[in-house]
């Protein structure tokens, strides 16, 4: 297999059936064909990113026609296909109705289900977390394709391969772990790889036709792309990503927790497809993140009051659903009257999930003063 390229990037104009199903091909193709990942019988578990009840043109959620086309292929290899994600907060059979993985899963004939019954997943040699719980119906599937979708990301920076399966922790287990690992953003990437590494999907086909800039992973802007990509290993594809989006690898937290770790894929630049080798996109608008952790650790709470950026709410968008409240894993924030939400700046753990939930773009994030200093020096 020494032709096959650790990363596969595809160009792919749009959603439309006869396009995309070429490109598709082509992209498998140049990674061994789908027999070499899926063989008769295996029970496959196809993992979108579900992350809420949005509509596709929202750029939210990976798109059915994808997850519809790659389904069509592995049953053509003879695998059973399974659609499942646990989405954070919105109910299972709206999100799976309204992204449109339903009608995908009815056409088929094949199921859309909740990753739900929490287990232990076994750990991978050299994981930093001994014990995380995941979906017992992604520790038990047969195989497991990863269908993430090209997203900024505005704690993490972005928010591809590994991190989309972070989305096999079952349900509110997601704002524990954001309570868990608090302020440090290099921990959370530390608990992703831990996760992608210790899940090891046999192959991740990323959904970069229509994708999100700015403000993601639920506010950003969507964006069009005209990408797809794979790999068969996620970590590989999420740093050629970073590269190919201009995006800084040193500020990328999960390139951070790769190199600490020594576990930096080899080869990352041995891409396949029809990509220029020179090829990068312009002006994406990548979230800027501002550390937490320029004070000593015991300093911590004055650097979170000073230097941070924090959530604020803009009661005039707010429809008071109470999403942000119900979710936020610190207990930070309270509901109070005409949709008024006080947020104890104190318990705030800079999780972003209040922003991540809200349907509306009713919470942003003030810039912290080192951002604010950083902007002004033009940096
Ligand atoms: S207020 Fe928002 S950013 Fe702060 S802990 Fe709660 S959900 Fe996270
Ligand atoms: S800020 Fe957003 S998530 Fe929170 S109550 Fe208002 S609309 Fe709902």
């Amino acid at each position: 297999m020494s032709g096959i390229p650790v990363v596969g990037l595809f160009r792919c104009a749009s959603y439309e059936r006869n396009i995309l199903g070429e490109r598709l091909d082509a992209l498998l193709e140049s990674m061994g064909g789908m027999d070499r990942f899926v063989h008769p019988g295996e029970r496959v578990l196809l993992k979108p990113n579900l992350l809420s009840a949005s509509l596709p043109g929202r750029c939210i959620t990976t798109h059915p026609e994808v997850v519809r086309a790659v389904a069509l292929r592995v049953l053509a290899a003879g695998g059973r296909p399974f659609i499942a994600d646990s989405p954070g907060l919105d109910g299972f059979s709206g999100v799976a109705s309204k992204t449109g993985m339903a009608e995908v899963a009815r056409e088929l004939n094949i199921s859309c289900e909740e990753l739900d019954d929490p287990v232990p997943l076994p750990m991978a040699e050299g994981s930093v977390f001994q014990r995380v719980e995941v979906s017992r119906k992604a520790v038990e599937a047969d195989r497991i394709i990863n269908l993430p979708k090209l997203k900024t990301h505005a704690q993490m920076m972005l928010t591809l391969g590994v991190k989309n399966l972070f989305g096999t922790v079952v349900r509110q287990r997601k704002a524990s772990w954001h309570y868990t690992v608090g302020l440090d953003r290099d921990v959370f990437a530390d608990l992703h790889l831990d996760i992608a590494r210790s899940l090891a999907p046999s192959l991740t086909i990323m959904d970069g036709i229509e994708g999100m800039e700015g403000r993601g992973p639920g506010n950003g802007h969507p964006r069009h792309f005209g990408l797809l990509a794979a790999s068969t290993d996620p970590l590989a594809l999420d740093l050629r990503l970073c590269s190919l989006l201009g995006a800084d690898l040193q500020a990328f937290p999960l390139y951070r927790s790769a190199a600490r770790r020594n576990l930096l894929p080899e080869n990352i630049g041995k891409t396949g497809g029809d990509l220029p080798p020179d090829f990068t996109f312009e002006k994406v608008d990548i979230p800027r993140l501002d550390s937490l952790h320029l004070l000593p650790s015991f300093l911590d709470g004055i650097g979170k009051r000073f230097l941070s950026s924090r959530p604020v709410q803009r009661p005039g968008d707010c429809i008071g659903c109470g999403k942000c409240a119900r979710l936020c894993p610190a207990g930070a924030m309270v509901m109070k009257k005409n949709n008024f939400i006080d947020i104890d700046y104190e318990k705030c753990i800079r999780c972003y999930c209040c922003q991540e939930v809200c349907p509306e773009d009713a919470i942003g994030f003030s810039r912290g003063f080192l951002l604010r200093v950083l902007d002004f020096l033009g940096r």
